[in-house]
């Protein structure tokens, strides 16, 4: 058997241990520490934003980020429907409701003009959101030049899920800036990871002191334990923030190599009935994942394609499976501005995640388009 190709593998470059090796040595093993700091700051300097918080999971980010918006029991939340169930799954934990906005073909972000019908149904019902959970998927930022001012003329702040989106430029301004609140992943399969993590950006000095107060069980400052709010226990460790520190360091590397793939399987294809995710007007994404719609027409099923590279011990995926589709949320309201299939169903059921990692080798991506052709020439 051949050697296996995943989709998106975590990717060391050495200097991660020196940080560990360094928290070992001066014992801050936890709950603090140096690699803590360093890793905010570190990161608030690459972002170009204020204030951070590193926490134990991007889905921890957003759900301290909705706590610190407002968001509470009965709440409306507007949310990109065509995502990774970690946007949502916060909303429901803080007992509001979820608003799903389908998605549209030039960012398969958040369709602005699904936004504007949904703020237009919701004014008239008397029922104006608390919050809108923006997705920045597989590396490509949302339409913001749209969407800000559409939140902004009903008042209602916008929380950045940019969880696939670190490296990526939006009209001269990094992913994870456009939020009042914007969260990060560092998730084993993220462009960098810190084995599992996460963390809270915002230029709102107050909201990232507040979130760092709940996430440390809301530990009243006081030389007793006293507890006025609810806390949670969702901080980072100082030997996972070292991991991340290392990890940040060859980000641009990272994200060259993440276009390397995308242009590799783009000129590859470049004669197939597929057609490779756009490239949003304005964004320099980080092409975190690979990701191609088999044409429509087309015979060949992303399973035929996804069965064909397994056989050869590769790795692939669908693309996801729209919030509106999961059996968990079918309460939830969804908005659309199509006339027939949703876009987020029509990405879902003709998108394929091919292999994206940046440990991948010329050889490797050969590997994987020959066995991709294959389905093709039957
Ligand atoms: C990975 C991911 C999350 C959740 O991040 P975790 O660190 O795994 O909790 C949220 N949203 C999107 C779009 C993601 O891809």
């Amino acid at each position: 058997m051949k050697d296996r190709i995943f989709l998106s593998p975590p990717h060391m470059n050495g200097s991660e241990m020196e940080f560990i090796n360094d928290a070992f040595r001066t014992n801050w093993i936890a709950p603090f520490g140096p690699n803590l700091s360093g890793f905010e700051k570190e990161m608030c300097e690459y972002v170009g934003i204020g204030h951070s918080v590193a926490l134990a999971s991007g889905t921890g980010a957003i759900h301290m980020g909705l706590k610190y918006l407002g968001v509470g029991r009965d709440d409306i939340v507007f949310c990109s429907d065509f995502t990774f169930s970690g946007s949502c799954n916060p909303v429901a934990y803080l007992g509001a409701k979820l608003v799903f906005i389908d998605s549209d073909y030039e960012t398969f972000n958040m369709d602005p003009k699904a936004l504007k019908k949904a703020f237009e149904k919701y004014e008239a019902l008397g029922n104006l959101p608390k919050a809108v959970i923006v997705v920045d998927l597989y590396g490509n930022s949302a339409n913001y030049d749209e969407i800000l001012p559409i939140c902004a003329q009903y008042g209602v702040p916008v929380l950045e899920d940019a969880a696939e989106a670190l490296g990526t430029t939006y009209k001269g301004k990094k992913c994870g800036t456009f939020g009042k609140i914007s969260a990060l992943s560092f998730n084993g399969n993220k462009i960098i990871t810190t084995s599992g993590g996460g963390m809270a950006l915002s230029d709102d000095e107050n909201a990232i002191r507040k979130i760092h107060f709940w996430a440390n069980q809301a530990k009243e400052n006081v030389n007793y334990y006293l507890h006025n709010e609810l806390g949670y226990n969702y901080r980072m460790s100082n030997i996972c923030a070292g991991i991340g520190r290392g990890q940040l360091q060859n980000i641009e590397e990272r994200v060259a190599l993440r276009k390397r793939n995308y242009e590799f399987y783009k000129e590859a294809f470049k004669d197939l009935p597929v057609t490779m995710a756009p490239v949003p007007e304005g964004c320099e994404p980080n092409y975190w994942l690979s990701v191609l719609t088999i044409d429509e027409g087309c015979k060949v099923t992303p399973d035929e394609i996804i069965s064909a590279l397994e056989a050869d011990n590769i790795e692939s995926r669908r693309a996801w499976n729209p919030m509106h589709n999961q059996p968990v949320f079918s309460d939830a309201d969804y908005i659309t501005c199509a006339e027939g299939v949703g876009v987020g169903d029509d990405l879902f059921a003709r998108g394929v995640c091919m292999p994206s990692g940046t440990s991948m080798t010329e050889v490797d991506l050969q590997r994987v388009a020959d066995a991709f052709i294959t389905v093709f020439n039957k």
